[in-house]
């Protein structure tokens, strides 16, 4: 059966992206419509991007919808990347064109709560009226949740005679909720009646991720150990008791790697191309990489990576830490982040410390990630909580030995060598402590003086398929299952 699905994220590689959301939600509806199925994808106009992307051009389509007392109007503009695949953009230059998508300057946009409540109402809107008529409307994260809200109350208002779709929320990263002050809900112009525990309300206020899964069909989560990690106290960011309630609607769904982005064998950022018969490639683009970092170029010594946004969930901190205590054994580092100013600092103090070790690149560079995936030995990944984490998929392909924490989609896409002896891929450890990153850098040492086992390593990172058509398939399952309600 083929399905009628649109998506919406607030952000949409390559139009926009600050994280690991963008990447799967472009990859997710690549798939989907690689496999037969009629795809949308709603998302905002940010600064730019016509001209970026001439291929962005107006729909003929306006919307004017309520905003608090005001009307607030957008027009739409769209593109079609591929078959089956429409992409909807919401022109509404007030709220869209900025300099940033939500934290200028480390300070979140004081009117976020407009700009997405309204994002949310838009894409309700469109999945009641585009011509081709979505089956399902799949929402991603608290900035698009109300979606799911707004589409109850039209079936609640239209009863039998509803066409609205089935609605699914995945829950990126349960951390960020969309918590705003109870007077936000009238941006809604809902009745008060969807403002109530069972609803929209959390501890008297607005939370958008919460009316999304109180709200939606269907919940779903990046990683089967996410799944069951965010409905415990420890990672439920407050939540936990409202998913455990809804556990017969939530499942996880590990992402994918999109391999036309993320393949050695293709990649156009790496300055030598390689595979797995012949990683000749991967020692010129250590050698590269070392080169264009100011490090000395030594193939013998061990080339660390962490590509990532600056803050205490991906666990900078032990980070740091661990490479305080490890750094005098003699390997090298290299970090491309951007976040928190003082994680910034604190890596280009240990830059300055040591010269010929460590080199700190801060602000964000996507070729500069593909070339620290294809030129470093190992990559640290010491996140506290990880709902599924693409970086480490990124580096098993590309034959840089994963060093994570297990935890999230962490634990569900690494194989420890103590877990699996023939398909071991990268080293896990388990405490959230300096310490236990450090044993783990001290194992990763040993492994890359092993040169026959950091090999099969390498052969085995390499050969595990993380590639969206099994993800693809499971969330086609649960769309056929909404469809058919
Ligand atoms: P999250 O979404 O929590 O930030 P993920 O691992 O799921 O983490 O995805 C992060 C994505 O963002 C990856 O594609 C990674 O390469 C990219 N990324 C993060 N920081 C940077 C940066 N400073 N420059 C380039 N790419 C970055």
């Amino acid at each position: 059966m083929n399905l009628r699905i649109l998506l919406a994220s607030s952000e949409l590689f390559p139009y926009s992206k600050t994280g690991g959301l963008a990447d799967m939600v472009a990859a997710l509806a690549k798939s989907l419509a690689r496999s037969g199925q009629r795809v949308g994808v709603v998302t905002p106009l940010y600064a730019g991007l016509p001209r970026k992307f001439p291929e962005i051009q107006r729909a003929n389509l306006h919307l004017a919808l309520p905003l608090g007392p005001e009307t607030v109007t957008a027009e739409v503009w769209s593109t079609s990347p591929a078959e089956r695949l429409t992409v909807y953009f919401i022109d509404q230059p007030a709220f869209y064109q900025r300099a940033c998508l939500y934290v200028e300057n480390g300070v979140e946009y004081a009117d976020n709560a407009e700009r997405f409540v309204f994002l949310s109402k838009c894409v309700a809107r469109l999945a009641q009226e585009l011509p081709w008529q979505p089956q399902i409307l799949h929402v991603h994260d608290w900035h698009v949740a109300l979606s799911a809200l707004f589409v109850r109350s039209e079936r609640d208002r239209a009863g039998q005679g509803s066409h609205a779709p089935a609605t699914c929320l995945t829950i990126h990263n349960v951390a960020f909720q969309g918590s705003y002050p109870a007077q936000k809900y009238a941006l809604t112009n809902l009745p008060w009646d969807y403002f109530t525990p069972d609803g929209a309300e959390f501890y008297g206020r607005l939370n958008a991720l919460k009316a999304g899964i109180c709200h939606a069909d269907f919940v779903t989560t990046v990683s089967p150990r996410y799944a069951r990690e965010i409905t415990t106290e420890t990672f439920g960011c407050g939540l936990d008791a409202v998913l455990r309630a809804r556990q017969a609607k939530l499942v996880g769904i590990l992402n994918g790697v999109d391999y036309d982005e993320w393949d050695p064998e293709r990649d156009a950022c790496l300055p030598q191309r390689f595979s797995s018969a012949d990683l000749t490639g991967k020692a010129a683009n250590k050698a590269a990489l070392q080169k264009e970092l100011g490090l000395p170029v030594v193939a013998s010594t061990p080339l660390f990576g962490t590509i990532s946004r600056l803050t205490d969930q991906k666990g900078m901190d032990i980070e740091l830490a661990a490479l305080e205590e490890m750094l005098p054994a003699g390997f090298q580092f290299v970090l491309l982040g951007s976040g928190a100013s003082d994680f910034e600092q604190a890596y280009q103090v240990l830059a300055r410390r040591y010269p010929r070790q460590v080199a700190a690149r801060t602000g964000y560079d996507h070729p500069l990630a593909h070339r620290i995936e294809g030129g470093c030995d190992f990559y640290l990944m010491p996140s506290k909580f990880e709902p599924c984490g693409l970086n480490q998929m990124y580096s098993l392909r590309y034959g840089t030995i994963p060093v994570v924490r297990a935890t999230g989609g962490l634990d569900d896409s690494v194989v420890d060598i103590v877990e699996d002896r023939g398909r071991a891929n990268g080293i896990k450890f388990q405490e959230f402590s300096a310490g236990a990153l450090a044993k783990a850098i001290r194992k990763a040492l040993v492994l890359y003086a092993e040169p026959g086992l950091l090999d099969w390593y390498r052969r085995n990172a390499m050969a595990v398929d993380c590639s969206w058509g099994r993800s693809t398939e499971r969330y086609a399952a649960v769309y056929r299952r909404l469809a058919g309600r």
